[in-house]
């Protein structure tokens, strides 16, 4: 019977974590600040950006939100996100997705400073992380990588399979995988025999987006299973791409859903903006003369 990965537990210790490190900062006279930007009034979304709030008020990370209305334009989004890249006192910027139709995703992405840019979205950041040489991860599959490791399970040498190749969390959780020398398969709506596939893997990692996709038999005896998905069951309730029922017998380790990878993605949205605050700060006191420069 499968091991539970207890998303939540992990992301409190890692909460925990990270609330220290805000309050170290504090003692030291650096405050942390998160800008939130929604445009419309997408429901899931108003969820996403509640919790995100509510998370920065528990670890003593200040926010700032900006809920603008669905018929605003391209040009003043771009405008407030400028404001915020040269505003010292913003340390991390999020633009909530999807934005409106009539806003360019891809535009809006790449004005924010690549220093600032805590969900890791950015060209720079996204070359950046391909090169193994980063400052933020994206944050699911940072969160995905850190429920792997809980379950202590070496990645090195390790036959890893992930469903999705999407730009935030097939792609980069691929590259992670490698990075830390796992042999990686990434499968995705057009790959043949996607069950053989899922069958080798010790590690998989499931990021389609179908609920039920992958059952009981496409798991290797023993295998770590991390389900991302979230799917609405008939019963509008939450559900993975894992077939629990089916997977539970097989499986080593199982994420359950909700409660697995959910937890994660803000807790790594946290930290990466505790990191951008850090870095912001050496680069400004690099920048002052010797003489007024405090510690680092
Ligand atoms: P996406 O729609 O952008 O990408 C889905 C990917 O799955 C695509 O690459 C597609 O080729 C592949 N795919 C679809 N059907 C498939 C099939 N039958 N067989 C194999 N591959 C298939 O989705 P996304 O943004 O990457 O998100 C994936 C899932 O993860 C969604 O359910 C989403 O809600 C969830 N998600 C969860 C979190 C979290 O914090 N828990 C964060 C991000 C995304």
């Amino acid at each position: 019977m499968a091991q539970r990965i207890d998303g939540k537990r992990i992301s409190a210790e890692l909460r925990e974590q990270v609330r220290r490190e805000v309050a170290l900062l504090g003692g030291q006279g650096i405050s942390v600040c998160l800008a939130v930007m929604i445009v419309g009034e997408d429901p899931a979304s108003k969820i996403y950006v509640r919790n995100k709030k509510k998370a920065c008020e528990e670890l003593g990370i200040q926010s700032q939100e900006y809920a603008l209305p669905a018929e605003t334009s391209q040009e003043a989004l771009l405008d407030l996100v400028e404001q915020l890249n040269q505003d010292p006192a913003v340390n991390g910027i999020l633009v909530q997705l999807p934005l409106p139709a009539h806003i360019d995703e891809k535009s809006v992405l790449e004005a924010i400073s690549p220093k600032k840019d805590v969900d890791a979205f950015h060209p720079i950041n996204v070359g950046r992380i391909m090169i193994g040489s980063y400052d933020f991860l994206p944050c699911t599959p940072a969160g995905c990588m850190e429920l792997i490791h809980s379950t202590g399970t070496e990645v090195s040498g390790k036959r890893c399979v992930v469903v999705g190749r999407s730009n935030i969390v097939g792609k980069p959780m691929a590259m992670l995988l490698l990075h830390e020398s796992g042999t990686v398969t990434v499968c995705h709506s057009r790959t043949e025999n996607l069950a053989e596939i899922c069958r080798s893997a010790d590690i998989l990692v499931a990021a389609a987006g179908k609920a039920g996709l992958i059952t009981g038999d496409m798991i290797k005896p023993g295998a770590v299973v991390i389900d991302v998905g979230m799917n609405r069951d008939g019963e509008g309730g939450l559900c993975g791409d894992v077939d629990a029922a089916s997977a539970e017998p097989v499986a080593g380790w199982l994420t359950p859903v909700p409660g697995g990878v959910g937890p994660m993605t803000i807790t790594m949205l946290m930290r990466n903006t505790v990191t951008a605050a850090r870095l912001q700060w050496r680069q400004t006191a690099r920048a002052l003369p010797s003489s007024t420069r405090q510690g680092d």
